[in-house]
């Protein structure tokens, strides 16, 4: 049999399998957007890649195809999460929270998946409860290390999991903030993660929520690094699928709108499936998030956006103004190079790691400086980058105003703060 063209190379739901032929949102051509670029290589080629996000017709697993291997992105990581106070102070909330809720002590143990450099496992180890963190950009693990967090420096799945179980470690509680989301073998993850876990362990996943992403207009959310993007419904049956049961479910603040599941083995019934979480299917399914009509404008609504943006930087630029940024964070560079935005309207950006500073954004070459910079310049709009984070950066950065400097955001809608 001849293959037709149109559908040869066709991708594939990475959950389902099933073919993915219908797009939710098309992005253009955009680097891997936490390749910060050092000033020796400004003159070199960087690569691009399509940021086309497909929904699944079966699952609705919303997902980009994996053109470039997790070790490529993960394994020299930039983000360090101790950056953000607001998100240590999440997890540490988070930490007290579990201690409490599932009775955890000395006798227990803790694994975080992609554990960064131990902004949540410091708090568990603190309490005095055994905590293993996996991470495989060595880099950050070594900080973990340094704070009293071991850590294994690797990519978890079922083959990590199962030298894990063998060297006798099996998990009371295993934590994946923002991991679910990078996995690009999506299922050998979630096997991975029911092998580990003892017969009565619980697992909490945080993920942005793909409600919230649509109806609140966060394209900057989908770049190269997040894989998939989940309603509850689809997460549901992926943890089905996998002989894990989901029975709690908060939605959270973080990152724009977040999920916080609870899963358990299916067959351990001490933890009744919670009220919220038939609440959330049942809120998700009345907002169409189960037929493909849902998913079908949000791309015309992006393109709106960028025409919105686009329309306030050239008026800025016309009368005058200067414009710099606060945060060099994986959304922004989503969301600038979509745009075209360059040096011809953003000045630079400033962040408080030192490890983007002195770089550049990948693909739009704007400059990374330390926050100081903007008392030097004084710029008249401070874009903020992280829209997610723009309490703690307006109140960090409230000296703008001295000078007339006004804050402004993107997301969901270009809004000049007052
Ligand atoms: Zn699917």
């Amino acid at each position: 049999m001849v293959q037709d063209p149109k559908t040869a190379g066709e991708p594939r739901c990475r959950f389902c399998d099933s073919p993915l032929r219908h797009t939710l949102v098309d992005l253009g051509m955009s680097p891997l957007c936490e390749s910060y670029v050092p000033a020796t290589r400004l003159n070199q080629m960087e690569p691009f890649y399509p940021l086309h996000a497909y929904v699944c017709s079966e699952c609705f697993l919303v997902q980009l195809e994996a053109y470039v291997s997790a070790e490529e992105i993960f394994t020299d990581y930039a983000y360090f999460s101790s950056y953000s106070e607001s998100w240590v102070e999440h997890a540490r909330r988070y930490c007290e929270h579990m201690i409490e809720r599932f009775r955890l002590g000395p006798d227990s143990l803790v694994v975080e998946l992609a554990s960064n450099d131990g902004y949540l496992l410091q708090h568990f180890v603190a309490r005095g409860i055994p905590v293993l963190g996996v991470e495989p950009a060595a880099n950050v693990a070594q900080a973990a290390v340094q704070k009293g967090v071991p850590t294994l420096v690797r990519f978890f799945g079922e083959t990590a999991a199962r030298e894990m179980a063998a060297a006798g470690q099996a998990a009371d509680l295993i934590v994946g903030n923002n991991v679910l989301a990078q996995v690009p073998a999506l299922n050998d993850f979630v096997r991975g993660i029911r092998r580990l876990l003892r017969p009565r362990g619980v697992v909490t996943l945080e993920f942005p929520h793909l409600m919230r992403t649509i109806e609140e207009n966060q394209f900057d959310q989908i770049y190269h690094e997040h894989f998939s993007y989940f309603s509850l419904a689809t997460t549901d049956r992926i943890f089905r699928a996998h002989g894990l049961t989901i029975f709690d479910v908060e939605e959270l603040p973080t990152h724009g709108g977040s999920l916080r599941v609870y899963g358990r083995h299916t067959e351990d019934d001490s933890q009744p499936v919670s009220g919220r979480v038939f609440e959330l299917l049942q809120r998700e399914a009345e907002a169409g998030y189960g037929s493909l009509a849902r998913y079908a404008d949000f791309g015309e609504r992006v393109k709106e956006t960028k025409r919105k943006i686009l329309s306030f930087l050239i008026e800025a630029k016309r009368a005058g103004k200067t414009i710099a940024g606060y945060g060099a964070p994986g959304k922004g560079n989503t969301l600038l190079n979509y745009c075209g935005i360059r040096t011809d309207f953003i000045d630079y950006t400033v962040d408080r790691n030192p490890h983007k500073q002195g770089k550049f954004l990948p693909g739009t070459h704007i400059p990374i400086y330390a926050p100081e910079r903007l008392f030097e310049t004084r710029p008249d709009y401070l874009v903020i980058m992280p829209w997610n984070l723009k309490h703690e950066i307006m109140n960090q950065m409230a000296a703008i105003r001295q000078w007339g400097g006004r804050f402004v955001i993107f997301i969901p809608e270009v809004t000049v703060e007052p």
